[in-house]
């Protein structure tokens, strides 16, 4: 293991080809730069998903096709409320 990686539930964004209509809204958007144009589709495509933050979806909730897609927040959380140890820790659904 690298430095600075973990391991563990993943968060990032899924992005459906199909979908995206090239408006490049969220790539401009995320200053994370965890997304760009893919140079062969021109279409949005993850770049960096270890910068993503976790349970963000603001890209998400921007995209007027719906062409992203995160993880469940319920199951990411509980995800790592398990790695804790600590179940009992997990907000109210
Ligand atoms: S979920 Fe948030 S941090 Fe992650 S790519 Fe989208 S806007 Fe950026």
């Amino acid at each position: 293991m690298q430095v600075g990686q973990t391991t563990g539930p993943a968060w990032f964004p899924a992005i459906d080809a199909e979908l995206c209509m090239s408006d490049m809204n969220c790539v401009q958007f995320c200053g994370r730069d965890v997304l760009a144009v893919d140079p062969e589709t021109r279409k949005a495509a993850v770049r960096n998903p270890q910068n993503c933050v976790a349970l963000c979806d603001a890209c998400a909730q921007m995209c007027p096709q719906d062409a992203i897609r995160l993880p469940d927040k319920r199951r990411f959380q509980t995800s790592i409320a398990r790695l804790r140890g600590n179940p009992e820790s997990l907000p109210a659904s």
